[in-house]
């Protein structure tokens, strides 16, 4: 699929900003959305709105929605992910109260053709590989969708086995079951970054949090003179109070088994999302936001600024003064149709999203 390049360059200004740094990040989308990001505030006062995110696995679609709700207003957006309701129904399921309530919210909502019976018992017997049914995954985000009411929502994660027929009529369900305005937010990455995403992953085994090793270091890095390999120290602050106690360093932070295969693992997956994209794209009578990851190396200066670009990491080790040089440089990657491209940080994709929120809504 492609979608246009999204221009956040302002023609005349030069100002630059540490996308990285929130109170910085603050006063960038002042300059490139402030008239959009005050319609969206007013609106949001008194409305709502549904968008549907769709993307491949890694795309980044809770980062740019938790960016915007960030700019816009967090009390007034939510993010909500079916494969985290999957999770919280299972625990549900466990308890024996909650149990009778799920049980009889589901005996009014439910429709398929399975029985309710067996299917709660294929929820509670399948495995990572086993889809559930597409009737009890709507039945389910319904509940979530009426329990959220009076907030826009950014729904993350559809159900990858529909046919044509089916997808249409999922979402004319959905759509009907509240009142505003829905959305397609649909996110274009080349698979090298998802790949990349993957392969220098690194999570701080105490606190979970997640960086990468290339792409998004933390404040401190360290290098290992035995196995000769740098690795990300965790500076979350809350992580570092759990750990003073027993190291003054901080906490190394690793990677995940599998993770160095990249997309590998993932390629049919990764398939299968692009098919559900095509879909939604083909499907009408829905507004869609096209959101892009990346911009060929050739065009980039027309369309954005230098530090919109993803930078890449790379790290030199000092053997007399023990201390790790950090040097930065734009990343480039080779896009889906074979062009040498540059991935863009959160920010200007958010900026895109913004703007494009604003034109679909008419305000
Ligand atoms: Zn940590």
């Amino acid at each position: 699929m492609r979608f246009p390049i999204f221009k956040t360059k302002i023609k005349g200004v030069t100002q630059k900003f540490h996308l990285t740094e929130p109170k910085d990040r603050k006063a960038y989308f002042e300059l490139k959305a402030g008239p959009e990001i005050k319609k969206l505030k007013e609106f949001l006062k008194r409305n709502t709105f549904i968008a549907y995110l769709l993307g491949k696995k890694n795309s980044g679609k809770g980062t740019y929605s938790k960016m915007f709700a960030e700019v816009i207003n967090p009390e007034k957006i939510e993010h909500f992910s079916i494969g985290d309701m999957i999770r919280e129904v299972d625990k549900e399921l466990k308890d024996s109260k909650k149990r009778a309530e799920l049980i009889s919210f589901l005996e009014k909502q439910y429709r398929g053709f399975l029985p309710l019976k067996e299917t709660i018992s294929v929820f509670k017997k399948r495995n990572t590989e086993t889809l559930l049914p597409t009737e009890l995954i709507l039945a389910l985000a319904k509940r979530e969708i009426a329990k959220g009411e009076k907030k826009a929502l950014f729904i993350d994660g559809f159900p990858r086995n529909l046919d044509q027929i089916s997808f249409a009529l999922f979402f004319r369900d959905l759509i009907g079951y509240r009142e505003d305005p829905d959305i397609f937010i649909l996110i274009d990455v080349p698979e090298a970054v998802i790949d990349e995403r993957i392969k220098w992953r690194r999570v701080c085994p105490l606190c979970q949090t997640s960086r990468n090793l290339k792409l998004l270091p933390t404040s401190k890095v360290g290098y290992d003179e035995k196995k000769k390999e740098f690795y990300l120290i965790c500076d979350n602050p809350d992580c570092l109070g759990l750990t003073r106690r027993t190291t003054t360093e901080g906490t190394r932070m690793i990677s995940k088994e599998g993770d160095e295969l990249g997309i590998k693992p993932i390629r049919a997956r990764l398939e299968m999302d692009e098919k559900l994209m095509e879909k939604a794209f083909s499907l009408q009578g829905i507004p869609k936001v096209l959101l892009r990851n990346s911009v060929p190396v050739k065009e980039a200066e027309k369309f954005v600024d230098d530090y919109e670009i993803t930078p890449e990491y790379s790290y030199q080790w000092n053997a007399k003064t023990k201390k790790v040089k950090v040097i930065e440089k734009p990343w480039k990657i080779i896009d889906d149709e074979s062009r040498p491209s540059y991935s863009l940080l959160p920010p200007p994709v958010v900026v895109s999203l913004i703007k494009q929120i604003v034109e679909v809504l008419h305000l």
